[in-house]
């Protein structure tokens, strides 16, 4: 069997992403900060994240900015080892859904876990960090106990 002839390519890709962020700006901010954010509704009380202007329970335009408990349930994850092209340069990591006061449900990277030690179920925390570019970001990590 032979091999059709390619030509490859060594060159590095940069990504440049541009997000307008003018209704969350508090929640970046807050981030930098080491906040995690939420809109509370000052008519019904629900929490919401991503942050809502208006809420979804009562329709109420009227908003305020809370601090989320950090503590949450992990309900599932995935192993990525096959990296998207903007994360090339990672290893590979665990993406994970947990849940958090209020029933808010949040994606983010888990870090430093083990996949024979975790489960759903499990307590993750919170965390906020600032990339190498300066961009505020959050993760899960585990207890030190994991
Ligand atoms: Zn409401």
């Amino acid at each position: 069997m032979s091999s059709d002839p390619v030509l490859h390519s060594r060159r590095s890709l940069t990504l440049r992403f541009d997000i307008p962020i003018s209704h969350t700006r508090e929640f970046w901010d807050g981030l930098k900060e080491g906040k995690f954010l939420v809109t509370r509704c000052k008519k019904c009380g629900n929490i919401s994240f991503p942050p809502q202007s208006d809420c979804p329970r009562c329709m109420s335009n009227e908003h305020e900015w809370v601090e989320l408990k950090r503590e949450g349930k992990l309900l599932t994850y995935t192993l990525v080892q096959v990296t998207p092209a903007s994360f090339v340069d990672n290893d590979p990591y665990i993406v994970a859904i947990a849940e958090f006061q209020g029933g808010i449900k949040i994606l983010a990277w888990l870090e430093g876990a083990k996949l024979d030690k975790i489960g759903p179920g499990i307590q993750v925390r919170l965390e906020t960090r600032v990339s190498k570019e300066g961009n505020p970001y959050y993760v899960f990590t585990l207890p030190q106990s994991l």
